[in-house]
């Protein structure tokens, strides 16, 4: 039996629209037909202000899919609940889960990680004793644990972004979600300053 417990978290950036922040300025000023005041330095200027008056529908236009990584179901399942986000995550039907890998919460006390593990080994022998007794993936899964590690794709546009990053960030997020959009919202910041610097995790 492996010791498997999980890697750090990891958020990959997949792909972006390319060169937002102008497809954003193409978009939004079609409303105002001022294209005549677009330069090479008008972008962050007039998205800000798009953003400062609650027009951010011009923020559609963008998109970024990013793949997490050693992340566990409990926060998965939180994620997933923003239905105007794409998903596509890794499936406990079809993938064999025998030796799963699982998060161990950070409020773990060190002395109780040893505990925590031979739970972790418990169900994994459950899980095993159901798949030799027959039972499919995908019904030999009811005795998985929340922290069992996943996989998931998934797809939004800026103006979301923006509503999922400021409320995941918020001190109010469970910490495994929020860590993984504090990832995500510094390559946002990076990768289209004038969509996303104005949002400010409150830790
Ligand atoms: C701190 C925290 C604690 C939470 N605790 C719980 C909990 O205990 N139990 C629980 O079940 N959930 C909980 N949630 C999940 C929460 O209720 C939402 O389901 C989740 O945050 C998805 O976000 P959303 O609904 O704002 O929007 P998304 O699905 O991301 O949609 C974005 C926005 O589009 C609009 N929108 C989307 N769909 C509709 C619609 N059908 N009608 C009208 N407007 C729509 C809304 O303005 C929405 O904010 C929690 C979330 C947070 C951040």
């Amino acid at each position: 039996m492996k010791q498997t417990h999980a890697k750090q978290l990891e958020v990959e950036l997949i792909a972006i629209t390319p060169d937002p922040q102008k497809v954003i300025e193409q978009a939004g000023r079609t409303c105002y037909l001022s294209f005549d005041k677009m330069d090479d330095n008008s972008q962050a200027g007039f998205i800000k202000r798009l953003i400062k008056m609650g027009h951010e529908s011009p923020l559609e236009h963008a998109y970024t899919t990013f793949r997490i990584k050693n992340c566990s179901r409990a926060m998965t399942h939180q994620l997933v609940r923003h239905r105007l986000m794409a998903v596509s995550q890794q499936s406990q039907r079809y993938c064999d889960e025998e030796d799963f890998t699982y998060v161990i919460p950070e409020s773990m006390p060190a002395e109780l990680v040893d505990e925590f593990h031979n739970d972790m080994k418990t169900i994994q022998d459950m899980y095993r004793k159901w798949r030799d007794k027959g039972l499919k993936k995908e019904d030999a899964r009811f005795v998985l644990p929340n922290a069992c590690t996943s996989e998931i794709v998934v797809s939004a546009n800026f103006r979301e972004w923006r509503h999922i990053l400021t409320v995941r960030t918020d001190k109010g997020a469970q910490w495994e979600i929020k860590k993984a959009a504090h990832l995500i919202l510094d390559m946002l910041k990076k990768l289209a300053p004038a969509c996303f610097e104005d949002i400010e995790p409150s830790n």
